[in-house]
């Protein structure tokens, strides 16, 4: 299979949901992890197709909800410092700190820019020796390797205008938290298949142990979705705790070496809070000693620019929704108080979060792929 087409085939889509009727024989409880697989279970119809077979449960994958509001409200004040530009993806920009946003901040004169790489950054700092560009580092271990050699490169250039804000969080810790978590409803995960890529699908062999519970590392397009759901299922019916690769065609048993050796010659694995979440052990990366000339909060001591309180507000239940505990259509902001427009949390806001998928599909047709839920003998045959 080469092309993305394949994978979004309604008649192996008609024929997986069939599988999946067939297999289960009982409603079971899945948690897909990413937020881009939420997206795709929505925008294709699936959750939908599925509802009486499968109870989808939405993972708390969108790097930009879970940053912490702290880390947020730190950014914003750099961002307002003189000779300080503050550098981040697009996403991060609107997400709401305690009271405001990063735009909101470079609509009062901040110097917030928007890059689309790490190394962006780098450059930009490069071109701007007046200036001290700190790089807001947020996201799963996907994005880790990037701002890991984007220090190693500030490093060999002898840059010292040049800082990371490191937000990194690890999405295993957070599964593990979820797991212990009193209530806890998941029977069987969806792995996300971009941060396999990188740590490989090995890594969950502990934790398959540890729980007894299968793990499907899965991709992002239907057919994908689909067959990650199926495969779940059936290890579910034959009482099997494995971690199975569904994902294939990007994740490997060890993963990507290169990008995890940078991970781990640049940061170290501390315990981490996430916004929502509390603090998770082991949840997150910080930079290493050798590499305390980048960090940010070496440079620029938290206290001097925590001006703003570090109370959550507590009007959005996003910590709710991220842990899988209520649909964001449940929320009694949805849609009213709450919108893409107005949003009252980062699940609102962030192109990877839940609310933001609910609203965006469940207020319109979905790209329902499986036009038809039954599937003729000559079709299941082919
Ligand atoms: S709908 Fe809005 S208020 Fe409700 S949980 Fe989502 S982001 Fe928060």
């Amino acid at each position: 299979m080469k092309y993305v087409d394949e994978f979004r085939n309604s008649k192996s889509a008609r024929r997986l949901v069939e599988d999946i009727r067939r297999t289960a024989t009982r409603r079971w409880v899945l948690m897909e992890v990413c937020g881009g697989q939420t997206h795709s279970l929505l925008r294709h119809g699936i959750e939908e197709e599925l509802r009486d077979t499968v109870e989808l449960i939405h993972g708390p994958g969108c790097p930009v909800c879970v940053t912490p509001a702290d880390d947020i409200n730190f950014a914003q004040q750099l961002a307002l410092r003189d000779g300080v530009t503050l550098a981040s993806f697009g996403d991060m920009l609107r997400v709401p700190g305690n009271q405001r946003s990063l735009l909101d901040v470079r609509t009062e004169g901040g110097r917030v820019r928007i890059v689309y790489s790490p190394l962006d950054a780098v450059a930009l700092a490069q071109k701007n020796p007046d200036q001290h560009v700190v790089f807001f580092a947020v996201g799963f271990e996907t994005t880790a390797p990037a701002t890991a050699l984007a220090a190693l490169q500030a490093c060999e250039l002898g840059l010292n205008n040049f800082s990371l804000l490191v937000s990194h969080v690890r999405v295993q810790p957070a599964m593990k938290a979820l797991m212990t978590a009193p209530g806890n409803r998941v029977e069987g995960f969806l792995a996300a298949g971009h941060v396999c890529t990188i740590t490989g699908f090995d890594s969950y062999r502990e934790f398959v142990e540890r729980f007894r519970i299968p793990v499907v590392v899965t991709g992002f397009e239907p057919i994908d979705l689909l067959e990650g759901i199926r495969d779940c299922i059936q290890h579910l019916e034959a009482g099997h705790a494995v971690v199975a690769n569904q994902y294939e065609r990007s994740v490997r048993r060890d993963g990507n070496e290169f990008a995890q050796n940078a991970v781990n010659r640049v940061y170290q694995i501390e315990d981490c809070p996430w916004r929502g979440f509390g603090v998770i052990p082991d949840g997150g990366y910080r930079l290493r000693t050798e590499f305390e000339q980048f960090d940010t909060r070496a440079r620029f001591p938290f206290d001097e620019c925590r001006v703003i309180a570090s109370n959550e507000k507590t009007d959005c239940p996003a910590a709710d929704v991220l842990a899988g505990r209520l649909r964001p259509n449940e929320c009694p902001h949805f849609g009213t108080r709450c919108a893409p427009d107005s949003p009252l949390g980062a699940p609102m806001v962030s192109s990877e979060g839940a609310c933001a998928a609910y609203f965006r599909y469940r207020t319109t047709t979905p790209e329902k792929m499986p036009q038809n839920s039954s599937v003729s003998p000559e079709e299941a045959a082919t």
